[in-house]
């Protein structure tokens, strides 16, 4: 669609779905796919048509995320390390990741509880670069020697995981995908997957049937489980890394306690102790097997546990400031910025 193109309502016959309004023109069309993002009016183009749709399941992330861009300088090369993709890691109380990109760039991010009133300074580059060089799984990335930003810093606040009931007040003919139908919290980087396995199924969905509403059950059946999966882990894995920042006893290091924190925190070293665990930790985050392919195998979680354990028992790396450093951090950085 043409940047300066917007749709504003839907046209409808009843309960089927019979084109757009696009730029106050209307469009005829039998299929109509939502593929307008998070902040999608469906359910109030529909509301105003008289058809109230459920409102979207949805959980809060607990999360503010501060990110921002850098490009390599000629000759250099990032490091790499004992890591998937990039150094990502949590300090107990927020957490750091980044973000590999084309055309030598990458994001660096930080990831605060809400609340916490002196990580809005995070949005000074100031003091986002004060951190970044306190935290030396980051600094080898974010290294002013190797790197130049390309951008300010970025926050992403008031996120929430959301998920919508399909099909929309069962209005035939009218579609979900991408994000208008799904979204969860960004570190879990699942939006552009969720988006292209929905659009092949919905492809094959209506290519397979030719009766909208059957085409709507199939399109169901298809994707349901794999997001419904996704968003209850998302929700479950926020309310527990939001209670471990702020204080509260939170066990990631057992598979009986907090089950979602586990599989992320000690599944993640695991997995780069162990290859069979690295296989079913890369196919479960990158959506190539279900969830379950952890959930219901107890060897394999066992595994985990025990390999964790003996990684915790043994010497590390440090990892970064204490809360009250980081505090301590932020004041001085303020300072200085001011
Ligand atoms: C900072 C950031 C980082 C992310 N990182 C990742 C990542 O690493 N990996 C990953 O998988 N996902 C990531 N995501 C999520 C990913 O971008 C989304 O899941 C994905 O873009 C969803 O695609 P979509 O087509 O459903 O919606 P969108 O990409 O949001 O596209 C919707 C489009 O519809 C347009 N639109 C809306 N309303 C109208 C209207 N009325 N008329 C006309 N056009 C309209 C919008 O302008 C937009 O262009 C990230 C998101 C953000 C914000």
């Amino acid at each position: 669609m043409k940047p300066d193109t917007e749709v504003s309502g839907l046209l409808l016959q009843g309960r089927r779905v019979t084109g757009v309004a696009v730029n106050g023109t209307e469009v005829s069309a039998t299929v109509v796919v939502d593929a307008l993002g998070r902040r999608t009016r469906t359910a109030e183009w529909l509301a105003q048509r008289g058809i109230d749709e459920a409102k979207p399941q949805s959980s809060d992330c607990g999360v503010v995320y501060y990110s921002r861009y850098y490009r390599l300088r000629d000759g250099f090369e990032l490091p790499d390390g004992r890591w998937f993709l990039g150094p990502r890691g949590d300090l107990g109380y927020m957490g750091y990741s980044t973000f590999p990109g084309d055309n030598r760039t990458f994001a660096a991010l930080l990831a605060v509880p809400p609340g916490r009133p002196s990580s809005r300074a995070l949005k000074e580059a100031a003091v986002f670069e004060a951190v970044m060089a306190t935290t030396p799984a980051m600094r080898q990335w974010v290294n002013p020697e190797g790197v130049v930003p390309i951008t300010d810093v970025l926050t992403m606040a008031g996120l929430r995981n959301s998920l919508r009931e399909f099909p929309h007040a069962s209005v035939s003919g009218l579609f979900p995908i991408g994000d208008s139908m799904c979204h969860s919290d960004p570190i879990l980087a699942l939006g552009l997957s969720f988006a292209l396995r929905q659009s092949v199924e919905l492809a094959d969905a209506i290519d397979e049937q030719p009766n909208l509403d059957e085409a709507a059950a199939a399109f169901r059946e298809r994707t349901n489980p794999l997001i419904r999966e996704r968003f209850d882990f998302a929700t479950q894995l926020d309310d527990q890394r939001l209670r471990m920042w702020n204080g509260e006893p939170v066990d990631f290091t057992s598979k009986d306690g907090a089950y979602a924190l586990f599989t992320v925190v000690a599944g993640g070293v695991a997995a780069l102790e162990d290859p069979d665990v690295f296989r079913v930790m890369t196919r479960r985050n990158g959506l190539l097997d279900s969830l379950r392919v952890l959930d219901d195998d107890h060897a394999i979680q066992s595994r985990i546990e025990h390999i964790f354990r003996g990684v915790a028992a043994g010497p590390r790396p440090p990892q970064g400031p204490t809360q009250d450093e980081m505090e301590s951090i932020f004041e001085n950085a303020i300072g200085r910025a001011e």
